[in-house]
């Protein structure tokens, strides 16, 4: 609760540490007034404060989601390759894909990849 919070003012432009001041109503706390301690501008509510590290965030998030995304993505290609298909065959001369009966890669999908077992299947039933 006291860890100081680095703003950018929105009115000075100041980098600076928020003043968080309690606001009491009688004896009871209603609430709390957010303000720059350069300029005394008052923030009207939490989502007003310049929050310093939010106004770097977007890039961040940015960053993190197209990684996080590409990986899921690189996953699911991995998942969905013919390799791992239930339908891929391989035998000395090709591989084979026994559903479209035709040749193909181990790195080759399609959408109708379908899971292969956990232990490899019997090709012959
Ligand atoms: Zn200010």
């Amino acid at each position: 609760m006291k860890i100081p919070v680095e703003i950018i003012c929105t009115n000075c432009g100041t980098e600076a540490f928020l003043n968080r001041e309690p606001v009491y109503e009688g004896l009871k706390k209603t609430g709390e007034e957010l303000s720059c301690p350069a300029c005394g501008f008052i923030f009207v509510s939490e989502a007003e404060v310049p929050f310093k590290a939010h106004a770097a965030a977007p890039n961040i998030f940015t960053d993190a989601d197209r990684s996080k995304a590409v990986k899921v993505f690189d996953e699911g290609e991995n998942k969905s390759i013919c390799r791992y298909c239930a339908d891929y065959v391989v035998n000395p001369f090709m591989q084979f894909c026994s559903r479209h009966k035709k040749e193909v890669q181990a790195t080759d999908g399609c959408p109708q990849f379908s899971s292969a077992p956990e232990k490899p299947s019997n090709p012959l039933l």
